[in-house]
């Protein structure tokens, strides 16, 4: 038994069509040739938010009956930008609660969608005690990042689209945090095809699922800044879908550092030509680092978003140290390493 039906995963993809894109799967000659094995970027970066969470939040947003109040949920940036685009196209209220952790552009790109915008306290949970205050007073629905049937059935989309282009894919590396998408993935792909490995990456400061998965159940972990910041925040003690579903169908979670974050930014922009925010850019990260387990056939990796601070990116390109919270980042500047 799939604790993820593939109907709803295929009732997902027909809902969204129109609203989130079907995106390009394309190769990275450089990767390819680095590792002796196709790899392939699967371009979440250029859905209409920059990122691949308007698939769940609009599966979640129009599945509402009329006549709702409005949307509110708790959001590290994108998924507040994708309730935001949802709501909008059905002319619904948003509210998106945010704590300071997240960057400035992000926060920008949420009101440029008509969205409101709270900023509360400094992590996740703070943000989320703001939505779910939203919920009792207001009238608002809650719709949770990761842990909703319809928003994981959105993202997991994903999983039908990358076996449609690749038949042969042998392994996903896919960033993640509550694990919505990478739970999705996993539990979607595998009943196409059983043989598939779907592998989670998250930053090694503040891996909530990792840490979860490892204790058998979910626990909290300190929220600290990050180049990755779409993966920060926990996955919730109450968790009842996500958890379960990466406990099911991980094959495994790996961590990569800021310094691997950085350079795997580099590298996505000098040889694919590519911006990305650190999020996606963590399984090329693993990849360069060495991290994965032996991968042989067509290997994807998931650009999950590209809504960083230019700033910051411009920074990353030239080589130039990083301030993460209290922490700098030393900067290096980009030179392929022979292949
Ligand atoms: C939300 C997000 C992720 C992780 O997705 P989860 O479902 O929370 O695991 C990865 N990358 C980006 C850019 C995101 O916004």
């Amino acid at each position: 038994m799939y604790l993820l039906p593939l109907d709803a995963v295929r009732a997902a993809r027909r809902t969204i069509a129109g609203v989130a894109v079907a995106t390009p799967l394309v190769p990275s000659p450089f990767l390819t040739a680095r590792f002796g094995h196709e790899v392939l970027l699967k371009l979440e970066t250029t859905q209409p938010i920059g990122a691949f969470k308007l698939r769940g939040a609009a599966n979640a947003v129009l599945a509402l009956p009329d006549g709702v109040a409005g949307v509110t949920c708790c959001s590290t940036g994108n998924h507040g930008r994708g309730v935001a685009y949802a709501a909008r196209r059905r002319g619904l209220r948003a509210v998106v609660c945010m704590s300071a952790l997240v960057p400035q552009a992000k926060v920008a790109g949420i009101r440029a969608l008509g969205a409101e915008v709270r900023i509360v306290g400094r992590s996740q949970d703070d943000a989320m005690a703001e939505s779910l205050r939203l919920v009792a007073e207001e009238g608002l629905i809650e719709i949770s990042p990761f842990d909703d049937p319809l928003v994981i059935a959105g993202q997991a989309t994903l999983a039908l689209e990358l076996l449609d282009e690749c038949p042969d894919l042998s392994a996903v590396l896919v960033p993640l945090s509550g694990g919505g998408l990478a739970g999705g993935i996993a539990a979607a792909a595998k009943q196409i095809k059983p043989a598939i490995r779907v592998i989670g990456i998250s930053m090694d400061r503040g891996a909530a699922m990792y840490e979860s998965l490892r204790a058998g159940h979910p626990v909290e972990v300190d929220e600290v800044a990050s180049l990755a910041d779409s993966l920060g925040g926990g996955i919730g003690l109450a968790n009842r879908l996500s958890f379960p579903l990466c406990r099911a169908y991980l094959d495994d979670v790996v961590l990569v550092t800021e310094a691997e974050i950085y350079r795997a930014l580099q590298t996505v922009y000098y040889e694919d030509r590519m911006v990305c925010e650190g999020a996606s850019a963590v399984g090329i990260a693993a990849l360069l680092a060495e991290k994965l387990p032996a991968l042989d056939g067509p290997t994807a990796t998931i650009l999950t978003g590209r809504n960083l601070d230019m700033q910051v990116h411009a920074d990353i390109m030239q080589g130039r140290d990083v301030v993460l919270g209290d922490m700098v980042l030393k900067g290096q500047a980009y030179a392929a390493r022979p292949i």
